[in-house]
């Protein structure tokens, strides 16, 4: 079949957003395949058409008018070991990855047991928890340039940071990765109380994208927005968790202008009563890049 009468319109993004936010794309394609993934991509370069790969959508902010070109949800959802390596889709659940690694006693991505993430979005974001990050056990990427061909990328040839990657100044897709693990009886164990910690301390049955900004050189984000007293703080159908201050959730109907205006006043309200200056970490996907 061709690409486009695979190309669905009008998907609401907000079944495809953790924060339950989001018009309609354009333009939506489930991709399963490495071959597929290279073919659309192609397809879209020929066509001039925008396209936006997304994972959980536990990151992304969509606008209330959607998205005005192609939401490509990526599902290439492989998962191979070999010895203390395994090789996985970039469509796998990170969480599950985090749990079935720290099972088989493998230590390294206990961290990512509980980030509601696709392995792509993981590596995408550098998402990280517990003193952890993606990039640390990272061996190689595999990745769909905007050509539609396949860059097979050694740890040493990508850089990141905190949140940060190399992949967030290049369009195409993350399509699988590589991480190298190191033996640990006690791996089981520590995933157990990440887990533990996690579902004590976050809000997990709420509408959210995780912790808004990046916790800044002073200290830990939510730390600061609880010390100004914006715990529970709401706009329209936006609330600050009242468990969690780094958190934003969707409450009741919340719009993306909800979150954005709540954000906003908690970043002045965080300058003026501390001198501290938050930065989003969650992305906010325009309507139009053109
Ligand atoms: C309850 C909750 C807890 C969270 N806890 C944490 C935490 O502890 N640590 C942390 O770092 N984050 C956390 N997050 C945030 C989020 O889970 C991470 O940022 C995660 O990495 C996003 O993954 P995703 O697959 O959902 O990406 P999405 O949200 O779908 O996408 C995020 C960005 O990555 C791009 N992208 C996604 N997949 C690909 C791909 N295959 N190729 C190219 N680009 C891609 C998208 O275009 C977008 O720009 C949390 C979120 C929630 C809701």
């Amino acid at each position: 079949m061709s690409y486009h009468s695979r190309l669905l319109p009008h998907k609401l993004l907000k079944q495809l957003s953790t924060f339950g936010i989001g018009g309609p794309a354009k333009y939506f394609i489930e991709i399963s395949t490495i071959e597929d993934m290279q073919g659309l991509i192609a397809f879209c370069a020929k066509e001039d058409l925008d396209y936006l790969v997304i994972g959980k959508g536990s990151n992304c902010l969509f606008d209330d008018r959607g998205f005005d070109g192609v939401v490509i949800l990526n599902k290439i959802s492989f998962c191979k070991f070999q010895k203390e390596q395994v090789h996985v889709g970039s469509g796998y659940s990170f969480s599950l990855l985090g749990v079935q690694t720290a099972r088989k006693g493998l230590s390294g991505l206990e961290f990512a047991s509980g980030i509601p993430a696709t392995v792509g979005g993981a590596v995408y974001m550098n998402a990280g928890a517990n003193g952890q990050e993606t990039k640390d056990h990272l061996l190689e990427v595999s990745f769909v340039n905007e050509r539609g061909d396949v860059e097979i990328l050694s740890r040493d040839q990508l850089s990141f940071s905190y949140r940060t990657s190399s992949f967030q100044k290049r369009k195409g897709a993350i399509v699988a990765a590589t991480f190298a693990l190191k033996d640990c009886p006690e791996a089981r164990k520590k995933q157990l109380t990440i887990i533990e910690y996690r579902t004590k301390t976050q809000p997990y049955g709420e509408k959210s994208a995780g912790c808004v900004f990046r916790n800044p050189l002073e200290g830990s984000a939510g730390a600061l927005i609880e010390k100004s007293g914006l715990k529970g703080q709401s706009m329209g159908g936006a609330e600050v968790s009242s468990l969690h201050a780094n958190f934003i959730i969707n409450k009741e109907d919340a719009k993306a202008e909800d979150i954005l205006s709540l954000a906003k006043h908690v970043q002045e309200k965080v300058k003026q009563s501390l001198g501290v200056d938050l930065e989003m970490e969650i992305r906010c996907i325009p309507y139009s890049r053109k």
